[in-house]
């Protein structure tokens, strides 16, 4: 390990106790998507006495960027993003564990920001606070308005089950379909009645019935959230909710234009009228470049990290990311990192092992791997034009 590395290393182990202070914080304070006013007060007031230049309510009121260069970094010096996340679920907590996300990018930024100081690294780096990761989109949001225009490379990792250095993560939309009966008294006169919640029943039958001929890669996953007021009343509205996701965008198109079938006909059946809107933000499919996961796993190894070579949970299909549509805009990476367990995110129990000191550990490892990883890229200037080459490459081929 050259001194550079020792040096961000060392720096991420003095930082453990303020970081496990801040991840304990947000996991306290767990706070939806776009309201994590709590996390963007802790992170923002953190990097401002590491000396940081903070852009607090950046775009988003609960965004934020954050800035550090080294004094002699000039226009082709790189520029490194390191994305954080703190929104939490509803009604679980932080069962995502961006509590721990939000320490990684900290943890990172602080490393290299030293690394600047004592005048042995040349470049900048960006911390971007990126709000409502699950369903909201924040990172979206920050595309369209620039954020990233001025980034060569972003990183972040995700803590799970396994050390996934170039995790399957696929595309997403999500659609509201509102059936509109009317409504009539269900025992005196229900013929007068036309039932939205039969034909949401119908709806949500047709696409089971239509799972046969999904690919095994596409998942669909929906909810009631109006199904009517009272049973004496024929349900004159009625609403569901659709997560659709498939390996590529292309594919979610495919898919799509199913489920459309899927609503009309139920509306047909069931003589309702049927609208269905689908969210304006959807999520990409996550595109990892190569080399700079090859550098983020050389790092790891070196620091004594198994990485997963079962093929099997290799190309384990796992959920979405907006980090997805930023892979598609400049290079990136977005591992996963194992704390130890087999409990899947999204649970009560994947919350509680989010707040043990082995997951803060296990972070900071990480941490560590990524830092390395960009002092790497600081040192060695000419791999950024690699990666971006590498990156149009790939966006020609993947889109
Ligand atoms: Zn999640
Ligand atoms: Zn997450």
């Amino acid at each position: 390990m050259n001194s550079e590395k020792s040096l961000v290393c060392s720096a991420i182990e003095r930082e453990s106790t303020s970081l496990r202070t801040v991840s304990l914080d947000i996991w306290n304070h767990p706070e939806l998507c776009y309201n994590e006013h709590h996390a963007h007060k802790v992170l923002t007031d953190f990097l401002e006495a590491k000396g940081f230049c903070v852009e607090k309510h950046f775009v988003i009121p609960t965004a934020f960027k954050a800035t550090a260069a080294s004094k002699d970094a000039t226009e082709d010096t790189p520029i490194i993003g390191v994305m954080c996340e703190y929104d939490a679920l509803p009604g679980i907590g932080h069962a995502c564990g961006h509590n721990l996300i939000a320490i990684l990018g900290l943890a990172v930024a602080c490393a290299i920001k030293e690394a600047f100081d004592s005048g042995v690294l040349k470049g900048k780096m960006i911390v971007l606070g990126c709000p409502a990761e699950e369903g909201g989109g924040g990172k979206i949001d920050l595309i369209e308005a620039g954020a990233y225009d001025d980034m060569d490379i972003a990183m972040m990792a995700h803590p799970s089950q396994f050390n996934l250095p170039k995790p399957v993560y696929v595309a997403m939309n999500y659609v509201t379909i509102t059936f509109e009966g009317k409504a009539a008294h269900a025992s005196s006169f229900p013929w007068d009645g036309v039932n939205a919640l039969d034909a949401a029943v119908l709806c949500y039958q047709n696409i089971s019935c239509m799972r046969q001929q999904f690919k095994p890669t596409w998942r669909v996953h929906g909810i009631f959230t109006k199904a009517g007021e009272k049973p004496n009343i024929i349900p004159e509205k009625a609403e569901l909710l659709y997560y659709i996701r498939a390996p590529s965008t292309q594919e979610l198109k495919e898919l799509t234009k199913k489920m459309i079938g899927c609503f009309e006909g139920s509306a047909t059946a069931s003589g309702c009228k049927v609208n269905y809107a689908f969210a304006s933000k959807s999520y990409d499919s996550l595109m990892s470049n190569e080399r700079l996961v090859s550098l983020y796993v050389a790092n790891g190894e070196a620091l004594g990290i198994e990485f997963e070579n079962d093929p099997t949970r290799l190309s384990k299909q796992g959920g979405s990311t907006d980090m997805g549509n930023v892979s598609r805009v400049l290079p990136s990476i977005h591992p996963k990192y194992s704390l130890h367990t087999q409990v899947s995110a999204h649970t009560s129990e994947f919350r509680d092992i989010a707040y043990t000191e082995q997951s803060h550990d296990l972070t900071l490892l990480h941490a560590k791997a990524l830092a390395m990883a960009a002092v790497d890229v600081y040192q060695n200037p000419g791999l950024v034009a690699q990666m971006k080459s590498d990156f149009q490459q790939q966006l020609r081929t993947e889109s």
